[in-house]
């Protein structure tokens, strides 16, 4: 359980003082919430870092004061001038002066009674903003701050600035995260006294404070001091959370599983080509660790149509061999089908029993699934996320496979595993993405991986062409003569912003229009409305090569599989990320023609929106391609909002995270080997940082165990 001192922090926003029902859903779109919380809360707040600072220190006489500079200023009031009746443009005007000069504060729709009560005739106050010369006179609209003398402290002269959005304005949310910061409690330092010293770092409250009510300019900058410990400390939480999971799964003994290969035999026979060399080393790979003492985690790493699914199914095969079962869990529907539709007619000329559960089987013949795979009558259960559902319930699960990983989170994987005999099977995780190292570590500490290097052989390098949209008549032409010989064409349509379209608009009228052109038989389309069914009979169709072009909005999931289709089409190309172009392109390129990705921008293209169209023209390869989408998101796409180049973090998205969290990872792993169970006086602390940077998932490990 969370310590109750943490508590006040994970109280709704709605606990502060003027947050509202209505604030607390801004609040929510504005904070970068983690995965699964729909409600903001306190301490997203403190997550929630300055993008810059408005600096308000300069405090001049009114003579001295640089018009479009931003000033703080104490000034007598002297007059107030509103705007004439019955003209509503007309401003609001007060005249103020110190000893030195006069400037009028400006206010348009303003509210008289208001103003005068803010800005007594007579009295001083302190006023902040942007000084402006008009007229040959200084004034300043809409001053940011007016306080009186005794509330001084009321105005920030470092202001920080957050990301916001529509209706939610810097003041109240500035409100908000100050009386965020008064909740956090006193703690003991989890970090080491040394480490700390040698980086001149301070302490997690006076971080997080600086950070929010910044003394210098520079402490509220992207990668400043305090803003390095918080991110050491949200990077070190995570290393520990990896670590402590690891070490119970490996520390809880896994049974042996060595099939004699029979079943393996067999399908290398019915298979119509031979396994790669590296499909070959992986599986040896995971042969070993399936016969070794402990629970297998490892992580099948193969760039797109690499063939994973193959080495799967002999891994599984191997599981089934023993008189165990499997389970290979896809992250959508349409691919959870599609491995059953490559993996069941090999199945069934081997004599393995298949069985599928997603959210589409229901009553009966789900029940009938349910209870085959209860009594072991299936070897090999597929499915979506519903294999997480309780009443599904394996007689002997030796292996839990699942593909695509980046869109499950940890306890999901945990969820899978827990499904295993004694609390666990061994665990596969297949992914396409080629994730960089530190992002490895991130989601998995240490993980083992296998890689499949090289593509099966007959591949040909796909053409790759970036075309601005005007070119789309050409290019429909030269489709035409492609697709007479025989091609078959996946057409993307992404969304479009600020047209007022929806993607399925786009979809569909894209589709009518090449219907006019190839023929309404020739032409289907697939997008997320529809229901499970019909996309499987549209899949289906193209899969038999009975349309020639397949137009889709952004459903074509990373996995679909038809060799035969060899041109693809991306539409509004500059609005996808690297990664997703990467994943879109690897649907073709799988057979034998010659393939091509054709993607149509429109001009002209933004600078970093033309690199990522060019990386694409020169190179195939993920790996490459994956570190140029860190490098190009890192450096902040959008000016002011930083992009989080570390899915599943807050703060720690600092220019140099590659050596903190290099740092952080040996850290933790020294850590738990002197302090296994976290039980010395760092440990406690560190008990409390895990709670904190909510890896509550690793804490409940140590009451489990
Ligand atoms: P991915 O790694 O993207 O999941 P798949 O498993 O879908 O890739 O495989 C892509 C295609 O390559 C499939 O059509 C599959 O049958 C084929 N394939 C897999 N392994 C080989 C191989 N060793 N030789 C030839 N083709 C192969
Ligand atoms: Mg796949």
């Amino acid at each position: 359980m969370r310590p109750v001192f943490l508590t006040p922090l994970f109280a709704p926003a709605q606990s502060l003082a003027g947050i509202g029902p209505r604030l607390t859903l801004l609040l929510a779109k504005a904070l970068d919430m983690p995965p699964g919380v729909s409600e903001a809360r306190v301490v997203d707040l403190l997550w929630h870092l300055p993008t810059g600072v408005i600096d308000r220190r300069a405090e001049p006489s009114v003579a001295h004061a640089a018009p479009g500079s931003i000033a703080t200023l104490k000034v007598r009031v002297l007059k107030h001038r509103p705007g004439p009746r019955g003209n509503k443009k007309a401003p609001h005007k007060v005249s103020c002066e110190d000893d030195t000069g006069k400037i009028d504060l400006v206010f348009f729709h303003a509210d008289a009674r208001f103003l005068e009560r803010q800005l007594p005739v007579g009295e001083e106050r302190f006023i902040s903003g942007r000084v402006e010369f008009y007229n040959d006179k200084l004034q300043m609209t809409h001053p940011d701050y007016i306080v009186a003398p005794d509330a001084r402290s009321e105005l920030p002269l470092i202001e920080p600035v957050y990301g916001l959005t529509a209706g939610l304005s810097g003041k109240v949310l500035y409100k908000a995260v100050r009386q965020a910061l008064e909740r956090v409690p006193e703690m003991a330092e989890w970090q080491e006294a040394n480490w700390l010293k040698e980086r001149n770092w301070p302490s997690f409250n006076e971080a997080i404070s600086r950070l929010h009510r910044p003394l210098e300019a520079s402490d509220a900058a992207t990668g400043s001091v305090p803003w390095q410990r918080i991110a050491y400390d949200e990077l070190l939480a995570g290393q520990i959370a990896l670590a402590i999971v690891r070490a119970k799964l490996k520390a809880q003994a896994g049974r042996r599983i060595a099939g004699d290969g029979h079943i393996r035999a067999k399908i290398a026979e019915a298979l119509p080509f031979a396994l790669t060399k590296s499909q070959v080393t992986a599986l040896e790979e995971i042969s070993e660790d399936m016969a070794g003492p402990y629970r297998m985690l490892r992580l099948l790493q193969g760039d797109v149509g690499s063939g994973k699914t193959v080495v799967a199914l002999m891994a599984m095969a191997n599981a089934i061999e023993t008189g165990a079962q499997a389970a290979l869990m896809a992250p959508t529907e349409v691919l959870a089908r599609q491995h059953l539709e490559t993996i069941e007619p090999l199945a069934e000329k081997v004599g393995l029993r298949v069985g599928i559960i997603t959210g589409r089987e229901k009553g009966k013949p789900r029940q009938a699934v349910l209870d085959q795979l209860a009594t072991g009558e299936i070897d090999i259960l597929l499915g979506t996320h519903a294999l997480f559902q309780p009443d599904v319930v394996f007689s002997d699960l030796a292996l839990a496979i699942i593909d695509e990983q980046h869109r499950f989170g940890v306890h999901q994987r945990l969820a899978l595993q827990a499904k295993g005999k004694a609390g666990g099977a061994n665990m596969l995780v297949m992914t396409a993405t080629p994730i960089p190292r530190t992002l490895l570590m991130t989601h998995f500490g240490d993980l083992d991986v296998s890689r499949l290097l090289e593509k099966p052989p007959g591949r040909k390098p796909i053409v790759t062409k970036a075309l601005p949209v005007e070119a789309m008549e050409r290019l429909i032409l030269r489709l035409k003569a492609q697709i007479a010989e025989g091609a078959q064409v996946y057409w993307v349509c992404p969304l479009i912003e600020n047209t007022g379209k929806s993607e399925l608009a786009a979809a569909e009228e894209r589709a009518a229009h090449l219907a006019q052109l190839f023929g309404g038989e020739n032409v289907g389309l697939l997008h997320g409305g529809m229901t499970g069914q019909a996309k499987d009979a549209v899949m289906a169709k193209f899969s038999d090569n009975k349309l020639q072009i397949l137009v889709s909005t952004t459903v074509i999931e990373v996995g679909v599989n038809v060799p035969n289709a060899n041109i693809m089409v991306i539409e509004h190309a500059e609005r996808f990320g690297l990664a997703q172009l990467h994943q879109l392109r690897g649907r073709v390129g799988r057979g034998e023609r010659q393939s091509f990705c054709m993607l149509l921008h429109k001009s002209p293209l933004g600078d970093v929106a033309a690199q990522r169209l060019q990386m694409m023209e020169a190179t195939e390869d993920g790996f490459a391609i994956a570190e140029k989408d860190l490098d190009l998101r890192g450096g902040g796409e959008v000016l002011g909002a930083r992009q989080s180049g570390l899915p599943g973090h807050r703060v720690a998205n600092v220019p140099n995270y590659e050596a903190l969290m290099t740092a952080a990872h040996d850290d933790a792993r020294l850590l738990l080997a002197s302090d296994p169970d976290l039980t010395s006086t760092r440990g406690e602390a560190i008990r409390t940082l895990l709670y904190l940077f909510e890896c509550d998932e690793a804490v409940r490990l140590f009451r489990a165990a």
